[in-house]
């Protein structure tokens, strides 16, 4: 497969050509010789394809599926809302309502949703993912026994229960390819799914999803437990999940246990951190276990001052959201005392201090776009315009940045657009600096991937 794309701007060098051959890149030069297709870039940066480094593709498929809670602020809106939700559905369909926080109307239960929803089987997710509360009808259709240890049919609440609410309801998996075609619209060549829950079954999904072009990003996925990767390569096996819950911390004894069994796998390990509890507990757990390069702080939503060094003398890798000072951030300026907001979601102090940073969107939790946390990484504004950790703005190449590293070494291993590389690469309407003026998706002009234009 050819193709050469005409009049780009490469690493701040305008009016070259590049040329792809076997998906690769094969020459970069200026008035290159045609053969084959040709792509006009009409001056445009072309920059390596993105990758998200943290994302959860079931659960944003899902999302186009469900009632959304954004913009909900009292307990009037969300009664609104979910009256908007059942008026549309037959009485006994099951409705899934995504990103509920108790900011909007205080602690959740079977009863209250009963209330709301008598007549339908609601369920509800908290923003974080890791809480569903189901109303009475939704916990009946699941059926009696078996039940998770996580799972309090009183108060119709269950912690981390995805996979065994899907074995229970039994609904068909969300179709990938519009979440395939909105990445790449972003730019995006490279996914790391880090959901937990992954097994063989879903990865062959996943890996089906990438075959059929549906998804036609590379991927790596990440898992809770072992995982064999597909044999034509459509999908390599990252990191071993390790999903902490302040709600429910592990013993200690059982968290070394599965970082040596991560070890025996020759995984890497990735420890969703985003209290300083958690964090605490997964450095003493690295610090007993041992770290290797290439294990993963996911989120690093606390990080106080003295954990810094501790990460960096470990060699951790801290894959951050930037999205989220946007999205959640004047949240977080009314709940956090504001000795403590310097340790949210740091960025440059970690880059200073030496420590690895790759950014990520976890998506659905935050929005898929990585040009929104691009632009948040460099200004660290809130939706409403307040600033949250001003010293931890980055210059917009640097932003840019925490979403080019090869997705098997996030943070450690820069991709560059340069002879001999995949052809996975994000072609922009205009000139990078312009795009990193005003950071947005709009400005992208083409995905390739493997020498392919997918968008
Ligand atoms: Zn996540």
């Amino acid at each position: 497969m050819r193709l050469l794309i005409r009049n780009v701007e490469v690493a701040g060098r305008v009016g070259l050509d590049v040329r792809i051959e076997g998906g690769r890149i094969a020459g970069i030069g200026a008035r290159l010789a045609g053969a084959g297709p040709e792509l006009d870039g009409r001056g445009g940066a072309l920059i390596p394809g993105l990758c998200d480094h943290h994302i959860h593709l079931f659960a944003l498929a899902a999302r186009a599926e469900s009632v959304s809670l954004e913009g909900v602020a009292s307990p009037a809106a969300f009664a609104a809302r979910i009256a908007e939700a059942t008026a549309s559905k037959p009485p006994g369909a099951w409705i899934r309502v995504l990103g509920y926080h108790e900011a909007m109307a205080g602690d959740l239960t079977r009863a209250r949703l009963d209330a709301l929803a008598p007549r339908h089987r609601l369920r509800v997710q908290h923003q974080t993912g890791s809480l569903w509360i189901l109303n009475s009808l939704a916990l009946a259709a699941l059926g009696e026994g078996g039940d998770p240890p996580s799972l309090e049919r009183d108060t119709g609440r269950i912690w981390r229960g995805d996979a065994w609410l899907r074995r229970r309801i039994g609904a068909d998996p969300p179709p990938l390819a519009p979440v395939g075609a909105r990445l790449a619209a972003c730019g995006i060549t490279a996914l790391t799914d880090a959901s937990v829950t992954t097994d063989d079954d879903a990865a062959a999904r996943l890996a089906a999803a990438h075959r059929a072009g549906e998804l036609p990003q590379r991927l790596t996925l990440m898992s809770g437990g072992a995982l064999t990767a597909a044999a034509d390569g459509a999908f390599a096996v990252g990191p071993l999940k390790v999903l902490l819950d302040d709600h429910a911390l592990p013993e200690f004894d059982d968290f070394t246990d599965r970082i040596a069994c991560a070890r025996t796998w020759d995984r890497r390990v990735a420890v969703h951190c985003v209290t300083a509890a958690e964090l605490a507990l997964t450095l003493a757990a690295f610090t007993a276990a041992g770290a290797a390069p290439g294990d993963r702080i996911e989120h690093g939503g606390v990080i106080p001052p003295d954990a810094i060094g501790q990460l960096r003398d470990l060699g951790l890798t801290v894959v951050t959201q930037p999205a989220f000072v946007r999205e959640r951030g004047d949240r977080y300026l009314r709940d956090v005392a504001p000795s403590d907001r310097v340790d949210l979601y740091r960025c440059a102090s970690l880059t200073a201090a030496g420590v690895p940073v790759a950014a990520s969107s976890d998506a659905p939790y935050a929005s898929p776009d990585p040009w929104r946390g691009i632009a948040a990484a460099i200004d660290r504004r809130t939706a409403d315009g307040a600033m949250l950790g001003a010293d931890e703005r980055v210059s917009p190449e640097a932003a840019l940045a925490l979403y080019l590293d090869d997705p098997a070494a996030p943070g450690r291993r820069p991709r560059r657009v340069e002879a001999g590389a995949p052809a996975d690469l994000c072609l922009l309407k205009a000139p990078l600096r312009d795009v990193l003026a005003a950071p947005s998706a709009e400005f992208v002009a083409a995905t390739i991937i493997g020498g392919a234009v997918v968008q």
